[in-house]
Parts: structure tokens; sequence; C-alpha cells
């Protein structure tokens, strides 16, 4: 999340950093997030369904935000995107109750996390093109969010390709030295997590969980698994 105060029991010296996208890779939250983009911008513009067909994987919310106005050919002003936001965050915190398809964590994630947690050469952070408020009520509603220490988001820069660099940032200031981009993994579930590594020199790691099979993750060459299912496998692999 934001970032906190460096742990004084901790190395300050990371072996490796790695980042984490949150939907299709960590959980699905079961269209909320959808619902409640649905529904604040009807509110706000007057259009219904404003974001049926509109691509939302591997997009930040900014971008996601930008096509369904553009879709619409509805004018928005800065002040009109703050309302939006504002708007969606308070509509997000009352979806995130309800059911949805494939609501829930991927196969794996709680170990895994659990698994890496207690690795003290390793520490896990956040890269989602999700806005930072959703991301947190996301994390907190699934009991996560105490394994991140530090992220970027998709209100820090509308392209994903420059949130990772953002990440390793708040990383270091959080009192993680990173030694080599090398030494920064990302993982997540679409081609634009495995870009948005490769862009920033970090090694990227794609899971099959979302809404990209395994062959369309392999094309881009990165690592790929099926899922989180095996822990020990995984931890390999993320500390390879
Ligand atoms: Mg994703």
């Amino acid at each position: 999340m934001t970032p906190t105060a460096s742990p004084t029991s901790s190395p300050s010296v990371y072996e490796k950093i790695l980042l984490f996208d949150i939907d299709g890779t960590l959980l699905l939250s079961g269209r909320a997030g959808y619902r409640a983009l649905t529904q604040t911008f009807e509110e706000l513009f007057g259009v219904v369904r404003g974001f049926d067909d509109v691509p939302v994987s591997g997009k930040t919310d900014e971008i996601i935000l930008t096509d369904a106005l553009a879709r619409a050919g509805v004018e928005a002003d800065q002040s009109d995107r703050r309302r939006f936001h504002t708007r969606y965050c308070e509509l997000f915190a009352d979806e995130i109750h309800f059911p949805g398809p494939r609501k829930g964590l991927m196969p794996g994630v709680a170990d895994l996390l659990a698994a890496l947690d207690e690795r003290p050469e390793i520490r896990c952070g956040l890269v989602t093109g999700n806005f930072a408020r959703p991301a947190q009520i996301k994390l907190e509603h699934f009991d996560l969010r105490r394994y991140f220490h530090f992220g970027a988001y998709g209100d820090d820069a509308p392209v994903r390709d420059d949130l990772v660099p953002i990440a390793v940032e708040r990383a270091r200031r959080w009192g993680a030295e990173v030694v080599a981009p090398a030494d920064v993994v990302v993982i997540g579930d679409t081609p634009l997590d495995v870009q948005c590594a490769r862009v920033a020199g970090a090694r990227p790691v794609a899971v099959a969980t979302g809404s990209f099979d395994q062959p369309a993750l392999e094309a881009t060459g990165a690592a790929v698994v099926a899922d989180f299912s095996d822990t020990a496998a995984m931890v390999r692999l993320l500390l390879d």
C-alpha cells in the first residue's frame, strides 16, 4: 500500500522484490468493479452500460475510463474525472460485499503469500491498474493486505509500463535496497503485465487464472504457470 515505516528487524537489502498484479492474478472481485464503474458512469454522465465492450484486462482504471468516455462521446475534464474517482471508490466499497462470478482468491494464493512472507530475503508489493483505493479495499476484503508493503496503482500513471519503476522507487523509500532490475519479478495474468515487466528490465511471470490461457501467455515468452497451487514450485520459480 502506501509506503510505511521500514521494519527494524529485517534486512535492508532484499534479494528479490515481487510485484503482483491483483485482478485475475491474486483474486477476482466478482465484477464488483464493473458494477461500480457502470453505476458511476450512469450517475455522472447519464450513459447506461458505459463499460460494456470496453477492454479492461491489464489496463489501468484511468485508461478504462478514458476509453469508456470516448465510446460514449462524453467530454470530461479533470474535475469530472475526480468526481468519477470519488464516487467509483464509494460504490466499490459497497459492491465488493456482493456475490459475483468466480469471486474469490485464485488457487494457491493464500498459501503462496504466506510462504513468501516467511522469507526474509524478499518483499512483496503491487503493480496494478486499479486505483489505489479499490486495490486496498480488495486486499482488505480478502485479508491479503498484510502481505503487501508498497505498490503502484492506476492513479499513479495511466500507462501500465510506467508503474513498475514507481513501485520500485516506493520499495526503496520503504527501505528495500533493490540492487538490479532483474531482481524485480512482476507477476500478472495478461500480456500487458509481461510487457510492463520487460520495459522496466524486470522478470515477468504469468499466471493463466485470468482472462488469458496458457498458450496466449506463453506467446509472450514469459515463464507461465496454470495457477499458484504448487507452493514449493512457485517459490522456486519466483526466487530463481
Ligand atoms: Mg490482472
